[in-house]
């Protein structure tokens, strides 16, 4: 994606997603699980975000706050509607259950987020009747080009989700995400629970559906080989906190944070002269109830140094061969910045 054009679609602005800890008779709060703890970025109108980073690292729940499926804690999600830039997290019932339309979400399990006991005609028109489509014919008429959008054939709609595989359902969800026209849709995980060829379908398909509707996605998951396919840009989480982000070839090629490099070492590539020296991360990602001091990467870090132990690194946004990288590391500050 060209770094000239910058259409804002989401600002999202200082976002915390804490969950309160309580203990006690009183069950007072004795604590937060910090799983998102002040993250600031923008989505750009028609690119394809992706946002990796270890389980625990706060991204889907940092997608769902920003569709208000789950409460934050704080913070602002700045949407830019046609009329004007509104504040998600402030909306009023109404008026989000409208705003709900331009947003949506793929989940990861194709397997439970389609009713069992609904036809897929059954569960299809659901999000068609809330959104004011009151004549079934025209249901019908509309459900048969979506599931033609994603490569299935009209009779599916009678047909139950155990009667489809993991990847056809998929196909389905994705269908009934778009069902309401959105603009923007977040798809949590969406290939991870598919085989690897069937992941490659339904990426293709997921990036052919994005030029065709005109779509913005922003693309969760674990998988670095998948975001490096799909995504125009990426964020890198830890510990609920954005530590590297960057267009994705810039990502790659001048990777900043000592954790996007110790992730990316870790990609499977048949060339051996292609090979990344490993770099073995050590133990698991610290407790977001009581995160580490300093870096919060610092515990795991192979560069730690003495200040990284007791100083939070600021986010820092460079300039390299024209794009704006930003990262938040001590050392990106001292030895990389142009
Ligand atoms: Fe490692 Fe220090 Fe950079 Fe954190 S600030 S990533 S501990 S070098």
């Amino acid at each position: 994606m060209e770094e000239k054009k910058k259409d804002v679609l989401i600002s999202v602005r200082g976002l915390k997603t804490y969950y309160p800890i309580r203990k006690g008779v009183f069950r007072r709060v004795a604590g937060y699980v910090r799983a998102v703890d002040d993250v600031s970025f923008d989505v750009y109108r028609g690119e394809i975000l992706g946002v990796v980073g270890e389980s625990g690292c706060g991204k889907t729940t940092m997608g769902k706050s920003i569709l208000r499926l789950i409460p934050a804690h704080s913070g602002q999600v700045l949407y830019n509607f046609p009329d004007g830039e509104k504040d998600i997290l402030k909306m009023e019932k109404a008026e989000m259950d409208e705003a709900r339309q331009k947003m949506q979400i793929v989940f990861q399990n194709p397997y439970s987020s389609l009713n069992p006991a609904y036809t897929i005609f059954g569960t299809m028109q659901e999000p068609l009747i809330r959104f004011g489509m009151k004549n079934k014919a025209q249901r019908k008429e509309k459900i048969a080009q979506l599931l033609k959008d994603v490569n299935l054939p009209e009779d599916c709609m009678q047909r139950y989700p155990n009667e489809f595989s993991g990847g056809q359902r998929q196909r389905i969800g994705i269908a009934r995400a778009l069902s309401v026209d959105p603009e923007f849709v977040i798809c949590d995980e969406a290939v991870s629970a598919l085989d690897v060829s069937i992941q490659a379908q339904v990426l293709k398909l997921l990036k052919e559906l994005k030029e065709k509707k005109n779509l913005t996605y922003m693309f969760i998951t674990h998988d670095l080989s998948v975001v490096e396919y799909i995504s125009d840009r990426i964020i890198v989480m830890y510990l609920g906190h954005i530590v590297e982000m960057a267009p994705t070839q810039e990502l790659f090629e001048n990777t900043l944070h000592p954790y996007t490099e110790a992730l990316l070492s870790a990609i499977p590539v048949a060339d051996i002269d292609q090979r990344r020296k490993r770099i073995p991360l050590q133990g698991d990602v610290p407790s977001p109830v009581n995160p580490p001091s300093g870096c919060p990467f610092h515990p795991r870090c192979p560069k730690c140094t003495e200040r990284c132990k007791t100083e939070v690194p600021k986010p820092v946004t460079l300039i390299h061969n024209g794009h704006e990288h930003m990262v938040c590391c001590h050392l990106a500050q001292t030895t990389k910045s142009e």
